[in-house]
């Protein structure tokens, strides 16, 4: 096995930070030390690579990506998004269900992971969608092949809406893993289209998605989910939490310590509904909608303060003639997974809110391997696998062409992103001289066991 020292390094991991070293052996983290390393660690080691006081952090986890494979990969496919993802340091990814086919066997899970074991830059999982119709192969399923169980409640794009009383009582009250939940009432949802058909016609504009998908929709869907599981003891995790008022719903604390938790996404810390009725704001339209300053403003809160738990990106590429037209013709979903790591550092380091880059690590690293229990990913321990990223702080805006060591052919179709329209203050790093580092770790990609 041969041994790498990144030394002179500024280490963020499990709430410190620290000048120090780490000591990777073949794909695994043999040392992760304070200071500077021994003259014999140095005599030992193949590579020795001087990083010059730039930050390290795990690899980052997203739980939350729709890399359209099999079956939509003229938008995008494994290969091109788990490019994408690495570029941004995200190292690991949990993909969900909506694809062509829908992933809501046991054998679609399977054909999945065949694909990309085949091709994928970063370490994958699968979920399984839930049904009304499967629930007895899910929990006939060996749990360590899956993270846990996607449910919609609440249509969007694929169809796998859950919205019956007896077919989610008995998914919450049998199924001990974890329930990930699309939350938005269908109901409301239906309600409020009806209002804008009334008023506008078929010709709705793209900014007033936020009425089209009012929070009322979220926060009642997601109030139901949060009775279910306190009524069977499930295990329930709210995606992409949108509006200030499902917070109430929420508790603060150690995601160790509750059976109810929550993900929001850099999009709802960044924007608000307005920024729609910007020139590109068309592609800020996603399920659930961007909503008010004030909800955004919430939430940045939340996640400092520990009532949202992870951080992920609902990673959903559309080509870009995909989301043009009305709001009833456009798209809705957009790319983020080469983006979340550096958003998130952009936003730590903005003055006027209490997150910091211990946290972020937190909300994108430890707590997405805490929370799926993933096998030795998500911290620079000893013995875990050696997810590394390194990153700087830069002092020039954000420029789109990041993934300067991944051929072009492989980057995403979906060639476009609402982040330009923010600033990003942190890139991550690729020098040529991390290029044989990064395609150590590459070619030990592997499946997430979710123990
Ligand atoms: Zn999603």
């Amino acid at each position: 096995m041969s041994k790498t020292l990144i030394y002179n390094a500024e280490i963020v991991n499990e709430g410190t930070r620290f000048h120090g070293y780490i000591i990777i052996d073949g794909e695994f983290i043999a040392k992760v030390g304070e200071g500077s390393p021994t003259v014999e660690e140095i005599g030992a080691s193949e590579s020795v690579i001087d990083i010059a006081g730039r930050m390290v952090l795990p690899g980052a986890i997203d739980t939350h990506v729709h890399f359209r494979e099999p079956g939509l990969t003229h938008k995008a496919s494994i290969a091109s998004e788990s490019a994408a993802a690495v570029s941004g340091g995200v190292t690991s990814f949990i993909d969900m269900p909506n694809t062509k086919p829908t992933t809501t066997s046991m054998a679609a899970v399977a054909d999945k992971k065949v694909i990309a074991a085949g091709s994928s830059y970063a370490n994958y999982g699968f979920f399984i969608g839930a049904t009304d119709g499967n629930l007895e192969e899910i929990l006939a399923a060996d749990q360590s092949e899956i993270p846990g169980v996607k449910l919609f409640m609440g249509s969007s794009t694929g169809n796998m809406l859950v919205d019956d009383n007896i077919a989610l009582s008995h998914l919450f009250s049998s199924y001990r893993g974890v329930i990930a939940v699309h939350a938005e009432d269908e109901g409301a949802l239906a309600d409020a289209r009806a209002r804008l058909a009334a008023q506008y016609g078929d010709n709705q504009p793209v900014e007033l998605h936020s009425q089209a998908r009012p929070a009322e929709a979220c926060v009642k869907a997601s109030k139901r989910a949060v009775e279910l599981a306190k009524r069977y003891d499930s295990r329930l995790h709210i995606l992409h939490i949108s509006t200030a008022a499902e917070l109430a719903l929420l508790s603060t604390g150690d995601i160790s310590n509750k059976r109810i938790t929550a993900e929001t996404c850099p999009h709802y810390l960044l924007f608000e509904e307005n920024d729609l009725a910007r020139p590109d704001g068309f592609m800020l339209k996603c399920n659930p909608a961007i909503k008010s300053a004030a909800d955004r403003d919430a939430l940045v809160e939340a996640i400092a303060d520990k009532r949202i738990d992870t951080i992920a990106t609902d990673h959903a590429p559309h080509l870009i003639g995909e989301k043009q037209g009305t709001l009833l013709q456009a798209a809705s979903g957009m790319p983020g997974v080469r983006f979340m790591l550096q958003e998130m550092l952009t936003l730590a380091s903005r003055a006027g809110n209490e997150l910091t880059v211990e946290r972020v690590v937190e909300l994108t690293s430890h707590n997405p391997a805490r929370l799926y229990d993933i096998d030795r990913r998500g911290f620079l321990r000893e013995g875990y696998f050696a997810d590394i990223v390194v990153v700087e702080q830069a002092a020039t805006p954000f420029t789109p062409e990041i993934g300067t060591y991944l051929p072009d052919d492989e980057m995403s179709p979906c060639n476009w992103t609402p982040y330009e329209l923010t600033l990003v203050n942190h890139r991550i790093w690729q020098p040529m001289s991390m290029v044989s580092w990064h395609l150590t770790v590459i070619v030990s990609i592997e499946w997430l066991l979710c123990r």
